[in-house]
């Protein structure tokens, strides 16, 4: 799985950072980094649902890589 961040609704107040910090960080000029490129690794995929499903302006979508079965 990977993440698919809307950039157009992202307002960049971490709450993702919060859930997943491994995967998201809001950087000191306000703009959400995502630090894993490409699939998510399967351990942090959880905090990565959970980050998805707090995000209040329903920014972060999981999608399916090519890789996945
Ligand atoms: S919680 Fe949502 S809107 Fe806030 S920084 Fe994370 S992705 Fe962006």
């Amino acid at each position: 799985m990977r993440i698919e961040v809307n950039w157009e609704t992202c307002v960049g107040h971490g709450v993702c950072e919060g859930a997943a910090p491994q995967v998201f960080e809001v950087d000191d000029d306000g703009e959400l980094q995502v630090l894993v490129d490409g699939d998510i690794p399967d351990k942090q995929l959880p905090a990565v649902r959970k980050a998805a499903f707090a995000c209040p302006e329903h920014a972060l979508r999981l999608i399916k890589s090519t890789a996945d079965k």
